[in-house]
């Protein structure tokens, strides 16, 4: 796996309850990236990883991702605001356009 320069990566962090929560949840792409958990449609936090399966800092700019960290992006992923904490300076604001079905179908 290639090393990115200058700091601008970090490992993405993973919550031990993470294949626990998608044995149960499901696995889609409305779940937390880091646990598994999942979210609802509307204003959460992102956070961009590379080809690396790291995560980029948020001050990179997207068209910079091929010389900062020396692989292409892969887009951003959701993050919950627990996990998030875990990721100060790599997350960006952002909208969740779909609600996790286990949320649709299980309404509060
Ligand atoms: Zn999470």
């Amino acid at each position: 796996m290639k090393k990115a320069p200058h700091n601008s990566t970090k490992e993405l962090y993973e919550s031990p309850r993470k294949e626990q929560n998608i044995d149960k949840y499901g696995d889609d792409s409305s779940s937390c990236i880091c646990c598994g958990r999942p979210m609802a449609a509307g204003p959460c936090l992102w956070v961009r990883m590379n080809e690396a399966w790291e995560a980029v800092r948020a001050d990179i700019h997207e068209d910079d991702f091929k010389t900062k960290t020396g692989t292409e992006s892969q887009g951003g992923f959701p993050i919950g605001s627990e996990c998030a904490k875990r990721m100060t300076g790599y997350t960006i604001k952002g909208e969740l356009e779909r609600s996790h079905p286990y949320l649709i179908n299980n309404p509060a």
